[in-house]
């Protein structure tokens, strides 16, 4: 399907893109457009006005320092898993970043357009909520679990821009993912980090959100040991039934990517 014509404006500060979508609320912040223009393609969105982020030096670079690591919210994907900052303080994260998609995806597609968007089996709301990470906006600071919502919803006010993404460092997190074949998105994908303050488990792909699996997270920190564990993770969050996994055996699968995780960093790995 073709897009109907659609206003287009570039700002140069955070100040002004707000200042455009309060004067225009039919207005929509561009990214990457990896999401939104196959939104718009399909007629599921028809935004008055796009916004495009591309200018906007403040939402760009990835910064690591005071326990924290920084991404843009236009960092993208190829920078992430490239960045060398993101490598050593958290390399889970640059694995989950070039596991995302394609190289166009990964090159135009970015950690702030994927949060926002809050698909419910996209990879950065599960590491986010594993890691208990952070959402600077031009106006707050939105904590993980406040921040994900059910299906492509999100804590974000219809005019609130993400500038970046907070994470602490230097804790052991693995995500993994089966993914679906054709999209690449995840079929069931998991991420477990270990916190000073314990363990936080988080899987996308398998219900109507990325959610934590709280009881899950309570055996491990009791016992982190694969052995400890049940098969299956014993949370009814609604496993999700579709054409292409049923929710058995989305269950089935996060069991074996949690044991998995578990022993990835019960080895001592920093993944
Ligand atoms: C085939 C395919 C496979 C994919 N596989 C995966 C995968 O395996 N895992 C995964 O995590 N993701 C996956 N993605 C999604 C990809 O990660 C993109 O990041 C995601 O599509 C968002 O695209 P974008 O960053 O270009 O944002 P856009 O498409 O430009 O924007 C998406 C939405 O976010 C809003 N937005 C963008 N930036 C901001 C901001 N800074 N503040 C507030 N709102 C904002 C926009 O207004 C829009 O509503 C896949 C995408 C495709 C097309």
């Amino acid at each position: 399907m073709m897009i109907a014509p659609v206003g287009y404006r570039v700002p140069r500060s955070v100040d002004a893109a707000v200042a455009l979508l309060r004067e225009d609320p039919q207005a929509c912040w561009l990214a990457g457009g990896q999401s939104l223009l196959s939104a718009m393609k399909l007629g599921l969105q028809a935004p008055s006005r796009l916004v495009d982020l591309q200018a906007l030096a403040g939402l760009r670079g990835i910064s690591s320092g005071a326990g924290v690591l920084s991404l843009g919210a236009m960092a993208t994907h190829h920078e992430i898993a490239r960045d060398v900052r993101v490598r050593e303080a958290l390399p889970g994260l640059a694995t989950l970043a070039q596991g995302i998609g394609d190289a166009q995806i990964r090159r135009r597609g970015t950690v702030g357009g994927s949060l926002a968007n809050n698909d419910p089996a996209a990879c950065w709301p599960a590491a986010l909520l594993a890691l208990g990470g952070r959402v600077r906006t031009d106006r707050r600071t939105i904590d993980a679990d406040d921040f994900v919502g059910a299906l492509f919803e999100t804590a974000l006010e219809p005019d609130e821009l993400i500038v970046n993404v907070e994470f602490p460092v230097a804790v052991p997190f693995v995500y993994l993912k089966i993914e679906q074949p054709a999209s690449r998105f995840a079929l069931a994908g998991l991420a477990l980090a270990r916190l000073s303050k314990g363990v936080r488990v988080a899987v996308t792909g398998v219900t109507d959100r990325a959610c934590r699996l709280r009881e899950t997270e309570r055996m491990l920190d009791a016992r982190f040991e694969e052995h400890a564990l049940p098969a299956e993770p014993v949370e009814d969050i609604g496993w999700l039934d579709d054409l292409h996994a049923g929710g058995d055996y989305r269950r089935h699968l996060c069991g074996r990517l949690l044991r998995r995780a578990v022993r990835a960093l019960g080895d001592g790995a920093r993944r």
